[in-house]
């Protein structure tokens, strides 16, 4: 049996047209080649095909045609049909693969699907070829459509990541550049109050007050939203930090607030996280500085907990405060976002963008339960250290 590949149809080497089916056949049977044929035609298909008896050949035209379909002999002279998965897992090709075979046992054909293979047929019962190769031609397109659909997608994550990465640069830029001459517009305001106040008339004092308090808030903004920029920056995953240190920190930073407002905070022991420390203070001042911050008319009650969920902990920050109506749950997290008048309550709208901002840069989630006029608890997931083992239950006062 010689080993070129036969032509039996013309113009196999054009581009199919869409109607066409372009087969492979892997075959030294011309007679069987020619049923299988056939068999296809009759059933409406307008075939055009090639075929080959050795490895060599089947190489070189798979690489050469889009084939849409490959009907294989399970046994030839000098390879099995089933070794061409080989050959279009070695050329990278996704052509569905039925095996067309004289005789082929339960074992064996399972053990060809396992393979790859598509589907088989026994030659004595052909009928079934057609069935088998639209349900191939159906299952190629499914999944080139979910490949496609699974392109894009990686695509627009990609487009999303550079075009906030180019945003992240941006809002650097903008206030790492925008603090000098600010500097500048707010300490000469300030000399001219100093200078000038009382020497003007009383309009020009109070002119001079706006300037100078618009500049001292437009730095505050500027330094914010700097800092915000900066998260992620100077802290990689896979730290570990323990987490009573941190908020032993916190507690201490925030005394005079505490102590000012007759606040008591209580928390559990707490774990280590794989996350970087000063990122996690950041966290922990920023959420129980709003919880004393945005108290009720009673004496605000903090309670900070942690509990272990497979591979995270899931932290609590929890409050007796004046709460978050439903709708605000999500606006609060967005940068600049507050819900209440600077006289009313201080603040920029950065803290809630920074925690969330390192929250999810360590691989974790925040977000805040409330009920309205009674208190909020703010949650957040943080990978477990690897290095970490079991916590002590317990509670304790800080
Ligand atoms: P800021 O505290 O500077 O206003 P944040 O980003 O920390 O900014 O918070 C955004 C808004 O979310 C706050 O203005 C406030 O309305 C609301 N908020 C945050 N924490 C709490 C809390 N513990 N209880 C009630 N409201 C809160």
């Amino acid at each position: 049996m010689n080993s070129i590949g036969t032509r039996t149809v013309s113009e196999a080497e054009s581009p199919a047209s869409d109607a066409t089916l372009r087969v492979l056949l892997v075959e030294d049977s011309p007679a069987d080649a020619e049923l299988v044929l056939r068999e296809l035609r009759q059933e409406g298909f307008d075939v055009s095909s090639d075929i080959v008896q050795t490895v060599e050949d089947f190489t070189r035209q798979v690489r050469a045609n889009p084939y849409q379909v490959i009907l294989a002999d399970y046994n030839l002279p000098q390879w099995r049909g089933i070794e061409t998965l080989d050959v279009l897992r070695r050329e990278n090709l996704d052509i569905p693969l039925i095996l067309v075979s004289g005789s082929l046992g339960d074992v064996a054909a399972v053990e060809c699907i396992k393979q790859g293979a598509t589907d088989y047929v026994l030659k004595d019962s052909l009928a079934r070829l057609t069935i088998s190769v639209r349900r191939a031609l159906q299952e190629k397109r499914q999944r080139d459509q979910r490949h496609q659909a699974e392109e894009d997608l990686a695509r627009k994550v990609e487009e999303l990541a550079r075009s906030n990465r180019d945003l992240e640069q941006f809002a650097h830029v903008a206030s790492h550049d925008l603090q000098e001459p600010l500097r500048m517009v707010a300490s000469y305001t300030q000399l001219l109050a100093e200078r000038y106040r009382g020497k003007l008339d009383d309009t020009a004092d109070k002119y001079i007050g706006y300037a100078v308090e618009g500049a001292l808030r437009m730095q505050t903004l500027v330094r914010d939203l700097l800092a915000f920029s900066r998260v992620g920056h100077n802290g990689v995953a896979g730290k570990h930090t323990d987490c009573n240190s941190v908020i032993r920190e916190a507690l201490l930073n925030l005394k005079a607030l505490i102590e000012d407002s007759g606040a008591v905070v209580t928390h559990d022991p707490l774990p280590n996280v794989a996350a970087e420390r000063t990122q996690l203070l950041q966290v922990f001042q920023n959420l129980i500085g709003n919880a004393v911050k945005f108290r009720s008319k009673e004496a605000p009650a903090i309670r900070v907990s942690a509990e272990q969920q497979g591979t995270h902990w899931l932290f609590a920050v929890a409050d007796n405060g004046i709460g978050i109506a439903p709708q605000y749950k999500d606006l609060i997290f967005v940068i600049f976002q507050r819900l209440h008048a600077r006289e009313e309550y201080s603040g920029n709208g950065v803290g809630l963008a920074i925690c969330k901002k390192i929250v999810e840069h360590f691989g974790g989630r925040i977000w805040v339960e409330s009920d309205p006029g009674h208190g909020s608890i703010f949650r957040f997931t943080l990978p477990a250290s690897p290095a970490d083992e079991k916590v002590n239950r317990g509670h304790v006062q800080p």
